[in-house]
């Protein structure tokens, strides 16, 4: 072999993205492991054996959708219901039959949640909005787009209510965790992780807008003791891998799982490929309470 490919490597420390040095110093609280259950209420907790389902339209686009999705999560023994009142949007153009709604939209669903007993997670993104959303929201969701927006994430952080920290799809899980450290510097440590997707260049981007990093529900699982959530409906941008992917993230000893549902998808307001419809959705479910139980988890 020729000399210059020689090299004495001894592979004695090898590093990943995240070095000692980061964990000891820059994200010391994300990487505690102490041991902690994040309890929402006397029902759901995410903690090693249970796995809240998080299912809901993309936006909260009307009462009457609102109450049949909650008749649907009842029907299936679950507890949360996600909904967006305020909808950030990759592009500023809204179809005619879907503008965000706002303060209208959280009354729908503190409607459904008083109706249904549901629990309600749904999104943050401005500074001005969260007193009131904090009177509807059970989990506060900082979006993909959001996640470095760190005065929205201290703000969100003294609320004291559980935050899911969706991972931006460009982020490393060192940034990741440099956000979350942002929310637990402020002493809140309600927090739930999640893995959304990400964007390669090498992806079939025709058919898949991110590619669902499953490894990085372990890896996550290696740095820290938070719940890590998976997201395959926005991982995938396409229903028929959503099924999947649910499987493959509970294989993956996923805590929690986000799935975007909707009566009728073609005719959701904001991405119509991605939700599933409500008999692949109660398919869907009681296949996960088999896989689940394979690991010894419950589906709530
Ligand atoms: C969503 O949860 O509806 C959403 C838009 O998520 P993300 O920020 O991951 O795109
Ligand atoms: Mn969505």
């Amino acid at each position: 072999m020729k000399k210059l490919f020689v090299k004495n490597l001894s592979n004695k420390e090898p590093t990943k993205d995240i070095t000692l040095d980061d964990i000891e110093y820059k994200i010391p609280l994300a990487t505690n492991k102490k041991k902690r259950i994040i309890k929402i209420n006397n029902k759901v907790s995410f903690s090693e054996k249970t796995i809240p389902i998080i299912a809901g339209p993309n936006g909260v686009e009307n009462r009457k959708l609102i109450f049949q999705i909650g008749k649907l999560l009842k029907k299936n023994n679950l507890n949360i219901i996600r909904g967006h009142a305020f909808k950030p949007l990759t592009f500023p153009y809204r179809s005619s039959t879907y503008l965000e709604t706002k303060f209208q939209g959280l009354e729908y669903l503190d409607e459904v949640k008083k109706y249904f007993k549901l629990l309600v997670v749904t999104e943050v993104t401005e500074i001005q909005y969260l007193n009131r959303i904090c009177n509807t929201a059970d989990i506060l969701q900082v979006g993909s787009r959001n996640m470095q927006n760190l005065e929205l994430l201290k703000e969100v952080a003294r609320t004291k209510k559980p935050i899911i920290l969706k991972r931006h799809f460009g982020a490393s899980l060192r940034d990741l965790l440099g956000a979350a450290e942002h929310i637990l510097v402020e002493g809140n440590e309600k927090l739930i992780l999640c893995e959304r997707g990400i964007s390669a260049p090498h992806t079939h981007r025709a058919t898949s807008r991110f590619i669902l990093d499953i490894q990085a529900i372990q890896a996550l699982k290696e740095l820290t003791s938070f719940p890590i959530i998976s997201d395959p409906s926005h991982a995938s941008f396409w229903a028929p891998y959503v099924p999947g992917l649910t499987y493959a993230s509970i294989a993956s000893n996923c805590d929690g799982l986000i799935i975007e549902i909707h009566p009728n998808p073609s005719k959701s307001a904001v991405d119509p490929l991605q939700p599933l419809n409500f008999n692949q959705f109660d398919k869907v479910i009681k296949k996960s309470r088999e896989i689940a139980k394979i690991f010894q988890k419950k589906i709530i």
